[in-house]
């Protein structure tokens, strides 16, 4: 049996996969088991964001790897210390609590604002609003905060607590705060999953006055547009927001396993002990591993992203084939004349990985993706947009 045919037998069949099997990543290439180079715009969905195998990622994680590689959360580790303390110096954000995944980000957020409200408001008030087409994760709380159907389908019944409100429709969600009795307010700055689809600056703004005047919570959800992704460290740095929950996953790693929810001064003592916590969740090996990217996240590679984001938006909006592009730094969605699944076979099938939102062909390359390989990869793009 090869890979392929082992996995489908053995792996559960909940992933419709590429029919690529890799092996081996240095930056921004990547090799299959037949030694086919690809360059890979896809970062394993916005994780790796220095690209596979950073030297100094390794570096970081490998001395960890010789030190301790886990303790539980009844110990103190260094790592896990160290990276909450850059989290909060470069956000101002106050607490930490680490998970594994970005799932497990929003729970916490979920919780933190169920535990928040129920004190300060009473127990009846525990609504969260989110947004339609949003994208929150995969656990029944995370499902129902996910504001598309199509996930919920064959799941019911959803966990109670959530209301959806179309995007940048700031009257909807004013409409929802009269209704019932909202604890808190989820977004993604720029809808990943649902196509790479920013929020308006004023929907946004005006998302932040009613968190203020009306005590709810700003939660956003930064799994996918943090850690550098769209420009900034964090997309709200991008529409002068004061979220009070960040959550954020992905690119935090580098690569491992970690999910961090980040909590601002209204709600940094909701959590005490024993409310929440996670045996594995800030694991010092990931925690290391995250500690060495974001000190590579610094203004130089962040001036990089915006360029590098301006060029490729630039390219693609001239572009014959391409009837759109959205999203944000290195988070864009490119609306095709094509398919986008016959988009992405063709750039596979040219040495180029990319990937789908809804219907459209999503770009998450490393952060740190040279110059010449994204030139590289914007032509074989533009080539397969073509119709031919
Ligand atoms: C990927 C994603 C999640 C879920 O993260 P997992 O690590 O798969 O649990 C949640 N929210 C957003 C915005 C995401 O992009």
């Amino acid at each position: 049996m090869n890979i392929q045919e082992k996995d489908s037998q053995y792996v559960a069949h909940t992933y419709a996969r590429f029919p690529l099997e890799l092996v081996k990543g240095e930056g921004s290439l990547v090799w299959d088991h037949e030694g086919n180079e690809y360059i890979d715009l896809g970062s394993g969905i916005a994780v790796s964001a220095l690209g596979s195998c950073d030297a100094g990622w390794i570096q970081a994680v490998e001395h960890q790897l010789h030190q301790i590689q886990h303790t539980s959360n009844l110990f103190y580790t260094a790592p896990q210390a160290d990276l909450a303390e850059q989290l909060c110096l470069r956000t101002g954000m106050k607490k930490v609590f680490f998970g594994n995944s970005g799932a497990e980000a929003n729970e916490c957020a979920i919780k933190v604002a169920r535990k928040y409200a129920a004190e300060k408001k009473g127990t009846d008030c525990y609504t969260i609003i989110t947004l339609e087409n949003s994208f929150h994760g995969r656990t029944l709380a995370t499902l129902a905060a996910t504001g598309q159907e199509v996930f919920h389908q064959d799941f019911l019944p959803l966990m109670e607590g959530f209301a959806y409100a179309p995007a940048n429709d700031l009257a909807a969600v004013e409409a929802l705060c009269k209704e019932k009795k909202i604890a808190a307010i989820m977004v993604e700055l720029v809808q990943g999953e649902g196509g790479v689809v920013p929020l308006t600056a004023e929907f946004c703004q005006g998302l932040q006055k009613i968190a203020d005047e009306q005590d709810i919570l700003l939660i956003c959800d930064e799994v996918q547009t943090g850690n550098g992704r769209t420009g900034e460290l964090y997309a709200y740095m991008n529409f002068g927001l004061h979220p009070d929950l960040v959550t954020t996953a992905k690119g935090l790693g580098g690569g491992l396993p970690i999910g961090a929810c980040l909590m601002g001064v209204r709600v940094e003592s909701v959590l005490d002990y024993g409310s929440h916590g996670s045996t594995f969740g800030g694991n010092p090996i990931a925690a290391a591993g995250a500690l060495y990217v974001l000190s590579q996240i610094n203004e130089a590679l962040l001036q990089e992203v915006k360029e590098k984001s301006a060029y490729l938006i630039d390219r693609f909006s001239k572009a014959e084939g391409i009837k759109s592009v959205s999203g944000m730094g290195l988070m864009l969605g490119l609306e095709t004349e094509r398919p986008a699944a016959d988009v992405i076979a063709d750039c596979r099938a040219n040495g180029v990985l990319v990937l789908k939102a809804k219907d459209k062909v999503r770009l998450l390359p490393p952060l740190n993706i040279p110059m010449e390989l994204l030139e590289k990869a914007a032509d074989v793009i533009c080539n397969a947009v073509k119709e031919n």
